[in-house]
């Protein structure tokens, strides 16, 4: 197959090549490099540099590259914070960049796509764990983006017939075995990565944000989904496309829950370190307990994520991180 990767150059983007390629597929990356990583592209996929707010761009890279059988579509804007203090930029790359993309596909006639989507669409759950079938009501910019690019799936593919999967993603974490590749955020928002500065000497304490929420310990609880569990699920969506099935959702989490006090005694095991904290004041916009159900993607896709212990995951992420304490510019 030949799979055109946007955003092939960012985090998840990046361990999804690496397995597709892995897999003997071919594979072109768009990514403008915002925030992606050079040194995180495959050599083997092919690069092309750009944005695909850039019609004229996006057009000459599917002029150039024939027979694309699908596209996975990771390019956007990620930051919970940042999507609140400037929400159009969210608007403007998430949606305006996903609006010029759908233009460019309908009009070459490519009609299967991947959507990195996100636990955010759904906002403050009602129950747990969550199902794909429950309410979404976002409650930062960033959800409501990821949860408006999905209905623009829905009605581009009434309209022209493209199919699409939507992969709302819980807590990405982990990183690739070859130590490669990994988490590089700037800035670094995220609890994994924010926990093993402190161990690499690169932050005294890990904040935590708030341990008066109503869980067993006070701190907030989300489910951690190893990124190569999530690059499985892509390639899983992509065939399920492939064999003709119609546009789907599915959560893609382990069902197990973590508290951030356990997610940081995690981390002491797996680094060997003991990790100071200290009490900070809740985060805006943060739901105590997220928890997905991922039944639909293991009985429909046949997704089997194989990383669920948390010590072992943590244990993959700090294999990157000790080595690239700077990211991709250690
Ligand atoms: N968190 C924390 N301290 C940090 C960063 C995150 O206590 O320095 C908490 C955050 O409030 C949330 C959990 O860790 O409950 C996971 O946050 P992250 O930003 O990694 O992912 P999110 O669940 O927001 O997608």
């Amino acid at each position: 197959m030949k799979i055109l990767v946007l955003g092939g150059a960012g985090y998840i983007g990046s361990h999804t090549v690496y397995e597709l390629i892995d897999k003997g597929e071919d594979v072109v990356i768009i990514d403008n490099l915002e925030t992606g990583h050079i040194e995180a592209v495959h050599p083997k996929a092919k690069f092309y540099q750009g944005d695909i707010r850039n019609r004229e761009f996006v057009d000459s890279v599917l002029d150039n590259e024939k027979n694309i059988d699908a596209v996975i579509h990771f390019a956007a804007n990620s930051l919970v914070g940042e999507s609140m203090v400037n929400p159009l930029k969210y608007y403007d790359n998430n949606l305006c960049g996903t609006k010029v993309l759908l233009e460019s596909l309908v009009a070459h006639g490519i009609d299967k796509i991947v959507f990195s989507s996100t636990a955010a669409t759904y906002g403050e759950p009602d129950k747990t764990p969550i199902m794909e079938g429950d309410r979404t009501e976002p409650t930062n910019t960033y959800g409501e983006t990821k949860l408006a690019m999905e209905k623009m799936f829905k009605w581009t593919g009434v309209a022209h017939g493209l199919r699409y999967v939507s992969l709302r993603y819980f807590n990405a974490c982990g990183a690739h075995p070859s130590g490669k590749i990994g988490e590089a955020h700037n800035p670094e928002t995220h609890l994994i990565p924010l926990i093993l500065q402190v161990p690499n000497g690169k932050r005294e304490a890990i904040s935590i944000f708030g341990d008066d929420y109503p869980t067993k310990d006070g701190t907030c609880i989300r489910d951690y989904i190893h990124v190569l569990d999530l690059a499985q699920a892509h390639i899983l969506a992509v065939k399920y496309l492939m064999e003709g099935n119609e546009s789907n959702v599915f959560n893609l989490g382990n069902g197990v829950g973590h508290s951030v006090r356990e997610v940081i005694n995690a981390a002491e095991k797996a680094t060997g370190q003991s990790i100071k904290v200290q009490m900070a004041e809740r985060r805006a916009g943060d739901p105590a307990i997220l928890i997905a159900s991922s039944q639909k993607a293991k009985d429909v896709l046949g997704w089997k994520p194989e990383h669920d212990d948390i010590e072992e995951i943590i244990a993959s992420a700090w294999n990157w991180h000790k080595n690239h304490p700077n990211g991709f510019n250690s």
